[in-house]
């Protein structure tokens, strides 16, 4: 829905021993939902080869558009954008020449340092073609290649230079690598397909294209896929890790695993800790849909409530990339969503959802859901209040816009109209992902940051020394 946070990028790469633009695109259909504003491919065909821009991948990567591109190895890139505005020269991947050859480079996740990086690149003469902080990542790799033809110096040096996140498809004319920064924040799998090795920012993509899943890039792993396998260059691990955990709770499609973890299990666990947290007096647990489905699962199948689909959604809904205004967002809530009146007339209704960031949504759904008929709206919410702003490439970069700054529970049940709110709670959540709380990022949520963020408070701050 319109107020859900966003996410900046999806990423994919190949190694194959025949043609990979199709499968490539393939490959990024699968995981559009990271990114629906541009979309593009690089290949390499003796050179690298980019096309790119702005739309979903079968609008931008369309057979006309890809009718003179081929070549077995390649990556790839979805993007919304949270750093740089939204425009066709932001568009990824970004490819550039060097001394020793060619560079492309696809990124998911956000650089803490970026506005410091820039600034000293463009007082050493550098100039920038895109507002980007993966620009600033391509010049730092090019300017090592340039001196050395190492693409794995290259990787490291720049990794020492970049705080923040990253999980990266790199390619170096023919060769194709996948870097995760050494806190893990955003996924990064490993996969075999029918022929050859490929990687992406979540394993369902292996899964549609006929493969199958290995393993996750370790964090703080660099790792270079072949036709023929694959080769790790890890660096050394870093004793604490910052694993998204919005992406547990909402971003990853749920057929994914991410970090041993299903996306999927994790929400319907979230949901039954929910149930046992914050109870309610109820006739229907419904979801909003699609978000909220297995987390309400969970809370259903724990509080013993009958599970009831109680919107409909309409997924036929052209998307909207910008909807500035309040009422343009309301009128969009509508078109997408309409209640199945028989789920929900005359019953105290339990409407569950992952998370609620401004609070604008939900609150139309609730009205909604009392316009059907309901007799009581308590609404359950599988993550703790959003309070603070995430700097590593999701976007939601100012408190006032959430609508737990400055307020209570209550007071944020009155804002959404619903007779009562409740939301898992922190010791909740990280039970319910199951990792020890040093491994997981929940920034957003306590305001404390896995690394130095200039102005806010910072949770362990660690150095890369590779
Ligand atoms: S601040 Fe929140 S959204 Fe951003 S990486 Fe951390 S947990 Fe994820």
């Amino acid at each position: 829905m319109s107020d859900k946070p966003k996410h900046f990028c999806g990423v994919a790469g190949m190694a194959l021993t025949v043609d990979c633009v199709s499968q490539l695109r393939k490959g990024l259909r699968v995981i559009q939902h990271r990114g629906q504003e541009s979309a593009g491919i690089s290949v390499f065909d003796g050179r690298i080869k980019t096309v790119r821009g702005m739309g979903l991948v079968h609008e931008v990567l369309s057979h006309r558009s890809l009718a003179n591109i081929r070549g077995n190895s390649g990556i790839g890139h979805v993007r919304y954008s949270t750093t740089g505005s939204s425009c066709a020269e932001n568009c990824a991947p970004i490819s550039v020449t060097t001394l020793h050859g060619d560079l492309s480079l696809a990124h998911n996740g956000d650089i803490v340092n970026a506005d410091k990086l820039r600034l000293k690149l463009q007082s050493e003469g550098w100039a920038f073609l895109t507002t980007t902080d993966s620009e600033i990542i391509v010049r730092l790799m090019a300017n090592d290649l340039s001196q050395n033809p190492d693409p794995i110096r290259a990787i490291k040096n720049t990794m020492r230079m970049i705080d923040g996140a990253y999980s990266m498809t790199v390619q170096v004319n023919n060769r194709i690598f996948g870097v995760r920064d050494p806190y893990g924040f955003r996924p990064l799998a490993m996969g075999r397909l029918h022929d050859g090795y490929a990687l992406a920012s979540e394993s369902c993509m292996f899964e549609v294209l006929m493969g199958e899943f290995i393993r996750d890039v370790a964090p703080g792993e660099i790792v270079e896929i072949t036709p023929q396998g694959y080769q790790s260059h890890s660096i050394p691990a870093m004793p604490n890790k910052a694993h998204c955990m919005f992406e547990w709770v909402y971003f990853a499609r749920p057929d994914s695993v991410i970090d041993g973890l299903e996306v999927y299990e994790a929400r319907k666990r979230l949901g039954r800790i929910l149930a046992e947290e914050q109870p309610a007096e109820g006739d229907v647990v419904v979801p909003v849909p699609d978000s909220g489905r297995a987390h309400a699962m969970g809370y259903a199948e724990v509080s013993g409530i009958p599970y009831e689909e109680g919107f409909m959604k309409n997924r036929y809904v052209e998307r909207t990339f910008i909807m500035p205004e309040q009422n343009a967002r309301d009128e969009s809530v509508a078109l997408k969503l309409n209640p199945i009146k028989s789920m929900i007339a005359g019953k105290r209704v339990i409407l569950v959802d992952d998370s609620i960031v401004r609070g604008t949504t939900m609150r139309r759904i609730v009205q909604m859901t009392r316009r059907a008929g309901a007799k009581e709206v308590h609404v359950r919410i599988g993550c703790p209040p959003v309070r603070a702003p995430c700097y590593y490439g999701i976007d939601m970069k100012t408190r006032e816009q959430f609508a737990a700054t400055n307020r209570t529970v209550p007071e944020i049940a009155k804002l959404i109209t619903a007779d009562s709110v409740g939301y898992t709670s922190l010791p909740g959540l990280v039970k319910a992902l199951g990792f020890p709380e040093s491994e997981l990022c929940m920034a957003c949520l306590t305001g404390e940051y896995p690394t130095n963020v200039p102005g806010e408070k910072t949770r362990f701050q660690q150095r890369l020394d590779v």
